[in-house]
């Protein structure tokens, strides 16, 4: 069990209050790691040496950039069974996914090491004797805040675009998983990163997350996490005039047409509700299938259930209040009137919670409305297209979607309705690196990933020029 310090300016740094913050293992009940209980004072020694940083990391040429992300990628693979062994004992995840989250992690740093020296700006004719041109640069300092789930690859899919793009970076990881966010920024400066560039301040969200955003020089704050701190975060932000991503919950539509390949979309069905027990904004909980195939499908879907293994293909519920959060929703599906097809009981080992299947659920049940973060589908059935369409999108939320057909035209047609940042055709996708992910309406707003992030984490300048 370590005791860490934040990482500011290349270096470890007792907490400010000297005081720590024990994360508990899901798996056995003990204490993990004990992490700083971050406050203003070291969230403001975080940006102040960020700040000292920044000219010098932002006057770099951007393959010089791309060189120490592609080494720093290098330094998580060097470190792959640390990072997952610290990974799945915080947040619950078995091994295997623990490995692979890891790799996820290197890989969004290979990404943007690629993109180092793809073209930037364009130039922009005003006629005879103007030159007019774009440039796209840096904000400066960059606060980055994020949940439980995937703490690891939340991190790196933040910090590597707004790295690549010149900017400096102070990140406030949950208070349950710094572990993995505080070695990321070691083996950064391991790596060769200056001091000052990649920061990590621990704490919980009020404590430290809340200096972070008002600290008056951070110029954007990427947050990933529930609606509810969003809400806050996005209110400090409107009086500073803060410049926000925000990723946030969501309750996906999955839909199956009567034409799809039933026993892929069973299987891809189960993946979506299930991968990492349902702690994924992205997953697929509201599972849409066509009245003519409605029973036959199901009937695979229970059937495929029954190969899932709570604590192999999943791992546990990250927090005791996740667990306990889960559970409630058990009692309010049972006095929705929905029918109980599977599941519905934790499995008595630690936070663990057995693949729950509704039936019977229509899109007024709160089952249906309300994310739950855990392994529990609500299955709905529709007649018509249409109405595929507008169940799927009488939601507050729209982060992702799926659709199951063999008619590539409806595919289309479908995804151009779907309200959602997000579509998946005959698969249900997670931790892509290389397209854009975000949401629409409740589920946020900016987009992390692909080469869209890059510009997410810079601003356009337009210089026009007489010659
Ligand atoms: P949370 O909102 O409680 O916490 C997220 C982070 O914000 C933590 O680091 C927390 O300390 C911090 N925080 C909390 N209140 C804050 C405040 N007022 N000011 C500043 N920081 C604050 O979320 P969680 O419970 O850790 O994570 C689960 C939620 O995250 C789910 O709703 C899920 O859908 C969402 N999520 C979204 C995405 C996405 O990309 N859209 C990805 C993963 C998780």
């Amino acid at each position: 069990m370590k005791t860490y310090g934040h990482w500011i300016d290349g270096a470890e740094h007792a907490p400010a209050s000297g005081e720590h913050i024990p994360s508990t293992s899901p798996w056995t009940g003990a204490t993990v790691a004990e992490i700083p209980s971050g406050d203003s004072a070291d969230v403001a020694a975080a940006v102040t040496s960020a700040s000292a940083a920044l000219a010098a990391w932002r006057a770099l040429k951007p393959g010089v950039r791309g060189r120490l992300l592609a080494d720093l990628a290098d330094g998580i693979r060097a470190e792959r069974q640390l990072l997952a062994d610290l990974e799945g004992a915080e947040a619950g995840k078995p091994a295997a996914q623990s490995l692979r989250e890891v790799d996820a992690a290197a890989s969004y740093f290979d990404f943007y090491a690629g993109l180092s020296n793809i073209p930037s700006g364009e130039v922009i004719d005003l006629g005879p004797g103007m030159h007019g041109y774009t440039t796209h640069e840096p904000y400066g300092v960059i606060g980055v805040i994020t949940p439980w789930n995937a703490p690891l690859n939340q991190a790196a899919r933040a910090v590597a675009p707004a790295l690549l793009a010149g900017n400096v970076v102070v990140v406030k990881p949950s208070e349950f998983t710094s572990a993995t966010t505080l070695e990321l920024a070691r083996i950064a400066t391991v790596a060769g990163l200056p001091a000052g560039v990649l920061n990590v301040v621990t704490g919980t969200g009020v404590g430290a997350g809340q200096p972070l955003v008002e600290h008056r020089d951070v110029r954007k704050l990427a947050f990933t996490g529930s609606l509810r701190a969003g809400r806050q975060i996005g209110r400090v932000a409107a009086d500073r005039v803060l410049p926000l991503t925000l990723e946030l919950g969501g309750k996906s539509a999955n839909i199956v047409f009567a034409d799809a390949d039933l026993p892929e979309a069973a299987a891809g069905s189960v993946r979506a509700f299930t991968a990492n027990a349902g702690q994924v904004c992205s997953a697929g909980t509201r599972l849409l299938v066509a009245d003519e195939i409605h029973d036959e499908f199901v009937q695979l879907l229970l059937e495929r259930v029954k190969s899932v293994q709570p604590g192999e293909s999943y791992g546990q519920l990250t927090t005791e209040d996740q667990f306990t959060k889960v559970q409630s929703y058990f009692e309010v599906a049972r006095q929705d009137g929905a029918t109980l097809a599977a599941g519905g009981a934790a499995t008595g080992e630690g936070w663990l919670v057995e693949p729950t299947v509704y039936t019977d659920v229509t899109n007024s049940m709160t089952i249906a409305r309300e994310e739950i973060f855990g392994p529990v589908l609500a299955v709905l059935r529709f007649s018509t297209e249409d109405e595929a369409i507008a169940i799927a999108n009488d939601s507050e939320f729209g982060l992702a979607a799926g659709i199951w057909t063999s008619d590539v035209a409806r595919a289309h047609r479908v995804a151009a309705r779907l309200e959602a940042g997000q579509v998946y055709v005959n698969e249900w996708l997670t931790g892509l690196v290389e397209g854009p992910f975000g949401g629409n309406k409740n589920s946020g707003y900016g987009r992390e990933k692909g080469m869209e992030a890059l510009r997410h984490y810079t601003q356009t300048k337009f210089v026009a020029v007489k010659l």
